[in-house]
Protein backbone atom coordinates (compact mmCIF):
# COMPACT_ATOMS: atom_id res chain seq x y z
CA UNK A 1 0.00 0.00 0.00
CA UNK A 2 1.27 3.69 -0.72
CA UNK A 3 0.99 6.54 1.36
CA UNK A 4 0.32 10.39 0.83
CA UNK A 5 -0.54 12.95 2.91
CA UNK A 6 -3.65 15.42 2.42
CA UNK A 7 -4.14 17.78 5.11
CA UNK A 8 -1.91 16.16 7.53
CA UNK A 9 -3.49 12.78 7.36
CA UNK A 10 -1.87 10.10 5.88
CA UNK A 11 -4.05 8.41 3.54
CA UNK A 12 -3.54 4.95 1.77
CA UNK A 13 -3.96 4.56 -1.71
CA UNK A 14 -3.80 1.64 -4.11
CA UNK A 15 -1.36 1.97 -6.77
CA UNK A 16 -1.61 0.43 -10.54
CA UNK A 17 0.71 0.65 -12.60
CA UNK A 18 -0.65 0.89 -17.06
CA UNK A 19 1.83 0.58 -19.60
CA UNK A 20 -0.82 1.90 -21.41
CA UNK A 21 -2.04 4.70 -19.48
CA UNK A 22 -0.56 8.37 -20.12
CA UNK A 23 -1.70 10.26 -16.99
CA UNK A 24 -1.79 9.25 -13.30
CA UNK A 25 -5.56 8.81 -12.52
CA UNK A 26 -7.17 8.73 -8.90
CA UNK A 27 -10.49 6.98 -8.86
CA UNK A 28 -12.77 6.47 -5.51
CA UNK A 29 -13.17 2.39 -4.99
CA UNK A 30 -15.08 1.12 -2.28
CA UNK A 31 -11.83 -0.24 -0.77
CA UNK A 32 -10.55 3.50 -1.23
CA UNK A 33 -8.40 5.62 -2.97
CA UNK A 34 -6.54 3.88 -6.41
CA UNK A 35 -4.17 4.88 -8.35
CA UNK A 36 -2.83 4.23 -12.25
CA UNK A 37 -0.26 5.53 -13.73
CA UNK A 38 2.25 5.21 -16.18
CA UNK A 39 5.25 2.47 -16.03
CA UNK A 40 7.44 5.04 -16.48
CA UNK A 41 6.57 7.51 -13.62
CA UNK A 42 8.66 6.74 -10.22
CA UNK A 43 6.92 6.34 -7.12
CA UNK A 44 7.79 9.37 -6.03
CA UNK A 45 6.41 11.54 -8.69
CA UNK A 46 3.08 9.54 -8.57
CA UNK A 47 3.02 10.84 -5.25
CA UNK A 48 3.69 14.22 -6.11
CA UNK A 49 1.13 14.14 -8.64
CA UNK A 50 -1.75 12.68 -6.05
CA UNK A 51 -0.20 15.13 -3.74
CA UNK A 52 -0.84 17.89 -6.09
CA UNK A 53 -4.91 17.16 -6.10
CA UNK A 54 -5.22 18.05 -2.41
CA UNK A 55 -7.65 20.29 -3.07
CA UNK A 56 -9.86 17.96 -5.40
CA UNK A 57 -9.10 15.27 -2.89
CA UNK A 58 -10.42 17.40 0.28
CA UNK A 59 -13.52 17.84 -1.30
CA UNK A 60 -14.17 14.37 -1.30
CA UNK A 61 -13.21 13.78 2.11
CA UNK A 62 -15.73 11.78 3.03
CA UNK A 63 -15.00 9.40 0.47
CA UNK A 64 -11.29 9.14 1.29
CA UNK A 65 -12.66 7.53 4.66
CA UNK A 66 -15.17 4.69 3.63
CA UNK A 67 -17.55 3.76 6.19
CA UNK A 68 -16.29 0.61 7.97
CA UNK A 69 -19.35 0.16 10.07
CA UNK A 70 -18.59 -1.23 13.60
CA UNK A 71 -20.33 -4.17 14.08
CA UNK A 72 -23.84 -3.35 16.53
CA UNK A 73 -23.58 -6.34 19.83
CA UNK A 74 -26.59 -7.48 21.96
CA UNK A 75 -26.39 -5.19 25.09
CA UNK A 76 -24.67 -2.12 23.47
CA UNK A 77 -25.95 1.63 24.38
CA UNK A 78 -27.12 3.48 21.18
CA UNK A 79 -27.11 7.41 21.47
CA UNK A 80 -30.89 8.37 21.40
CA UNK A 81 -31.68 11.86 21.65
CA UNK A 82 -30.33 13.19 24.94
CA UNK A 83 -29.95 9.62 26.30
CA UNK A 84 -29.13 6.19 25.45
CA UNK A 85 -31.27 3.01 24.42
CA UNK A 86 -29.57 -0.38 25.40
CA UNK A 87 -29.74 -2.53 22.04
CA UNK A 88 -31.35 -6.08 21.93
CA UNK A 89 -30.24 -8.70 19.51
CA UNK A 90 -32.38 -11.82 19.17
CA UNK A 91 -31.99 -14.36 16.48
CA UNK A 92 -35.35 -14.37 14.04
CA UNK A 93 -35.50 -15.80 10.36
CA UNK A 94 -37.48 -12.34 10.06
CA UNK A 95 -36.08 -9.27 10.71
CA UNK A 96 -37.98 -6.47 12.85
CA UNK A 97 -37.40 -3.48 15.07
CA UNK A 98 -39.28 -2.59 17.88
CA UNK A 99 -37.90 1.14 19.46
CA UNK A 100 -38.73 2.26 22.46
CA UNK A 101 -37.47 4.94 23.72
CA UNK A 102 -39.47 5.41 27.51
CA UNK A 103 -37.92 1.59 28.03
CA UNK A 104 -34.86 2.84 27.08
CA UNK A 105 -34.56 -0.43 24.51
CA UNK A 106 -34.67 -1.21 20.57
CA UNK A 107 -35.55 -4.77 20.00
CA UNK A 108 -34.00 -5.83 17.38
CA UNK A 109 -34.96 -9.91 15.69
CA UNK A 110 -32.48 -10.75 13.24
CA UNK A 111 -31.76 -12.92 10.61
CA UNK A 112 -28.20 -12.81 10.69
CA UNK A 113 -24.98 -10.35 12.11
CA UNK A 114 -25.12 -8.38 9.07
CA UNK A 115 -29.05 -7.41 9.46
CA UNK A 116 -28.26 -5.75 12.45
CA UNK A 117 -27.79 -2.27 11.37
CA UNK A 118 -30.04 -1.45 8.67
CA UNK A 119 -32.57 -2.49 10.93
CA UNK A 120 -31.41 -0.28 13.57
CA UNK A 121 -31.48 2.30 11.27
CA UNK A 122 -34.88 1.59 10.40
CA UNK A 123 -35.67 1.62 14.19
CA UNK A 124 -33.81 5.25 13.87
CA UNK A 125 -36.06 6.16 11.52
CA UNK A 126 -39.43 5.49 12.46
CA UNK A 127 -38.77 7.32 15.90
CA UNK A 128 -37.33 10.35 13.93
CA UNK A 129 -40.61 9.96 11.35
CA UNK A 130 -42.79 10.65 14.70
CA UNK A 131 -40.64 13.17 16.54
CA UNK A 132 -39.96 15.53 13.57
CA UNK A 133 -43.37 15.24 13.33
CA UNK A 134 -44.10 16.73 16.29
CA UNK A 135 -41.28 19.25 16.31
CA UNK A 136 -42.30 20.70 12.85
CA UNK A 137 -46.08 21.15 14.44
CA UNK A 138 -45.01 22.82 17.46
CA UNK A 139 -42.44 25.10 15.79
CA UNK A 140 -44.68 25.85 12.78
CA UNK A 141 -47.26 27.01 15.01
CA UNK A 142 -44.49 29.16 17.00
CA UNK A 143 -43.26 30.61 13.75
CA UNK A 144 -46.35 31.19 12.12
CA UNK A 145 -45.52 28.56 8.79
CA UNK A 146 -46.66 26.30 7.14
CA UNK A 147 -45.07 23.50 5.89
CA UNK A 148 -46.13 20.81 2.87
CA UNK A 149 -44.73 17.70 3.62
CA UNK A 150 -41.78 16.03 6.18
CA UNK A 151 -38.94 13.59 4.87
CA UNK A 152 -37.11 11.25 6.61
CA UNK A 153 -33.24 10.76 4.58
CA UNK A 154 -29.97 9.97 4.97
CA UNK A 155 -28.30 13.08 3.06
CA UNK A 156 -24.70 13.10 3.21
CA UNK A 157 -23.75 16.25 3.73
CA UNK A 158 -26.77 18.17 5.25
CA UNK A 159 -28.69 17.20 7.71
CA UNK A 160 -31.57 18.56 6.62
CA UNK A 161 -32.96 21.01 3.61
CA UNK A 162 -36.15 22.37 2.45
CA UNK A 163 -37.31 22.85 -0.85
CA UNK A 164 -39.14 25.69 -2.66
CA UNK A 165 -42.31 24.42 -2.54
CA UNK A 166 -41.88 23.66 1.50
CA UNK A 167 -40.89 20.12 1.66
CA UNK A 168 -39.13 19.88 4.81
CA UNK A 169 -36.44 16.46 5.03
CA UNK A 170 -34.20 15.44 7.86
CA UNK A 171 -31.48 13.17 8.88
CA UNK A 172 -32.66 10.04 10.64
CA UNK A 173 -29.09 10.72 12.39
CA UNK A 174 -30.15 13.56 14.59
CA UNK A 175 -32.14 11.11 16.41
CA UNK A 176 -28.54 10.25 17.69
CA UNK A 177 -27.81 14.10 18.66
CA UNK A 178 -28.93 16.07 21.18
CA UNK A 179 -32.66 17.30 21.11
CA UNK A 180 -31.40 20.81 21.52
CA UNK A 181 -29.32 20.46 18.23
CA UNK A 182 -32.15 18.61 16.10
CA UNK A 183 -34.26 20.62 17.50
CA UNK A 184 -32.38 23.58 15.84
CA UNK A 185 -32.28 22.06 12.49
CA UNK A 186 -35.87 21.90 12.30
CA UNK A 187 -36.22 25.82 13.32
CA UNK A 188 -33.39 26.35 10.47
CA UNK A 189 -35.04 24.47 7.83
CA UNK A 190 -38.98 26.09 9.16
CA UNK A 191 -37.22 29.54 8.82
CA UNK A 192 -36.46 28.60 5.10
CA UNK A 193 -39.85 28.59 4.27
CA UNK A 194 -39.96 32.43 4.75
CA UNK A 195 -36.26 33.01 3.53
CA UNK A 196 -34.97 30.47 0.92
CA UNK A 197 -31.48 31.36 1.61
CA UNK A 198 -28.75 32.49 3.95
CA UNK A 199 -29.11 36.29 4.31
CA UNK A 200 -28.68 38.22 7.50
CA UNK A 201 -32.53 37.91 7.30
CA UNK A 202 -32.88 34.13 7.42
CA UNK A 203 -29.99 34.13 10.21
CA UNK A 204 -32.21 37.08 12.18
CA UNK A 205 -34.99 34.87 11.73
CA UNK A 206 -33.46 31.56 13.28
CA UNK A 207 -31.80 34.04 15.90
CA UNK A 208 -35.39 35.21 17.02
CA UNK A 209 -36.73 30.85 17.45
CA UNK A 210 -33.31 29.74 18.57
CA UNK A 211 -31.16 31.87 20.69
CA UNK A 212 -28.21 29.69 21.33
CA UNK A 213 -28.07 28.08 17.81
CA UNK A 214 -24.79 29.31 17.48
CA UNK A 215 -24.07 26.35 19.66
CA UNK A 216 -25.89 23.90 18.19
CA UNK A 217 -24.04 25.04 14.97
CA UNK A 218 -20.89 24.49 16.46
CA UNK A 219 -21.46 20.70 17.83
CA UNK A 220 -22.73 19.88 14.49
CA UNK A 221 -19.54 21.31 13.00
CA UNK A 222 -17.63 19.72 15.52
CA UNK A 223 -19.21 16.58 16.04
CA UNK A 224 -20.78 15.71 11.96
CA UNK A 225 -18.31 13.47 11.46
CA UNK A 226 -19.28 11.11 14.61
CA UNK A 227 -22.69 11.73 13.68
CA UNK A 228 -22.33 10.42 10.24
CA UNK A 229 -20.82 7.24 11.49
CA UNK A 230 -22.96 6.17 14.49
CA UNK A 231 -24.22 4.43 16.01
CA UNK A 232 -20.95 2.29 16.84
CA UNK A 233 -18.35 2.21 19.34
CA UNK A 234 -17.18 5.46 20.10
CA UNK A 235 -19.24 6.79 22.91
CA UNK A 236 -21.21 10.12 22.01
CA UNK A 237 -19.52 13.76 22.55
CA UNK A 238 -20.73 14.59 26.19
CA UNK A 239 -23.84 16.75 26.32
CA UNK A 240 -22.83 19.68 27.70
ZN1 LIG B 1 -30.03 26.41 5.43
Amino acid sequence: MHEVTIAGRTVPYRLVRNARSRHVRITFTPDGLRVSAPTRLSDREIRRAVQSKERWLLRHEALLHPQVPEPLIDGQMLPFLDGAVELGIRHSTRGSVRLRPDDARMAVAAPDADAVRPLVERGYRGAARDWFALMCDRHAHRMGVTYASIGIRDPRTRWGSCSARGALSFSWRLMMAPARVAEYVVVHEMAHLTHLDHSTAFWDLVQHFSPDFARDRFWLRDHGDWLSRAPGNTPPPPLD
